[in-house]
């Protein structure tokens, strides 16, 4: 049997406490949707008081450190964010590429350091739009992955990886199935060559991201390859988060 598909809600910089109330009707939701893996990811301000919330969904971090403690001002390390509830975390995503000029092997010295922690680790990869029209976003995206993905003993077993074009983020635009289906082909052919063949049920999951709604959920989970959603403006009300985690329970029933 396949692994259920995954579907993360990212909050990114969003969400004070009055947001624990979409938080417990996701998870309130998450229990009766058991097709589907559900899980979010809040500010760190919120790790601790979401965890308290929830008795189904998994609840990430959106960064960490590389260092597991000391002199670093405003930072948070994996075993913090572990100790706050959190089970996994979100790495690399192009925001901190973009934003906090994060390189690959910085996001390579964290996933190090979460899965020393005990974490999951999603580990994000994407191309530009102008890698895309120069016909570069295959060797884009695994150039990064080979340069982003923590390598050795059960890493693989800790690990899933989100393709998120930066074009499509937060603007409404979606890669088309086919190209998803191209690169999440390559991904896998890249997994199999780091990881080995996974034993039967371990696959690592690679999830699709960019602009994924209620709308268009159940097709962008059907496409080849695509186990789940990272999911960013989408996951910020439970109303359009659970229409998503429907559309992956629909896509589901239908591959059944
Ligand atoms: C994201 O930031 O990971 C993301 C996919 O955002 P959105 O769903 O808003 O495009």
């Amino acid at each position: 049997m396949a692994q259920r598909p995954y579907i993360v809600g990212n909050w990114k910089m969003n969400g004070t406490r009055a947001m624990l109330s979409e938080a417990r009707a996701i998870d309130r939701a998450s229990q009766r949707l058991m097709k589907v893996e559900v899980a979010v990811a809040p500010p760190f301000t919120l790790i601790h008081a979401t965890r308290k919330e929830a008795q189904q969904m998994a609840i990430g971090a959106q960064d960490c450190h590389a260092g597991s403690e000391g002199a670093h001002t405003g930072d948070v390390s994996a075993s913090m964010v572990a100790d706050a509830g959190a089970s996994f975390v979100i790495l690399g995503h192009s925001e901190r590429r973009q934003n906090h000029t994060e390189t690959d092997e910085m996001v390579k010295a964290k996933a190090d350091s979460a899965i020393e922690a005990g974490l999951k680790v999603i580990v994000c990869c994407g191309e530009t739009e102008a890698d895309r029209d120069a016909g570069k976003a295959i060797d884009v995206v695994t150039s990064q992955l080979r340069g982003s993905l923590p390598v050795g003993g059960d890493v693989a077993e800790r690990l899933t990886v989100a393709y998120e074009p930066v074009w499509a983020i937060g603007t409404g635009r979606v890669a088309a199935d086919s190209d998803v289906a191209e690169m999440h082909a390559a991904i896998r052919a890249l997994l199999l060559e780091l990881y080995g063949e996974p034993e039967e049920d371990s696959e690592v999951r690679i999830l699709y991201g960019g602009s994924v709604k209620p709308e268009n959920a159940a097709q962008i989970l059907s496409i080849a390859d695509v186990g789940g959603a990272l999911v960013g403006g989408a996951s910020l009300t439970a109303e359009s988060f659970l229409g998503i985690v429907m559309g992956a329970t629909e896509a589901e029933e239908a591959a059944a």
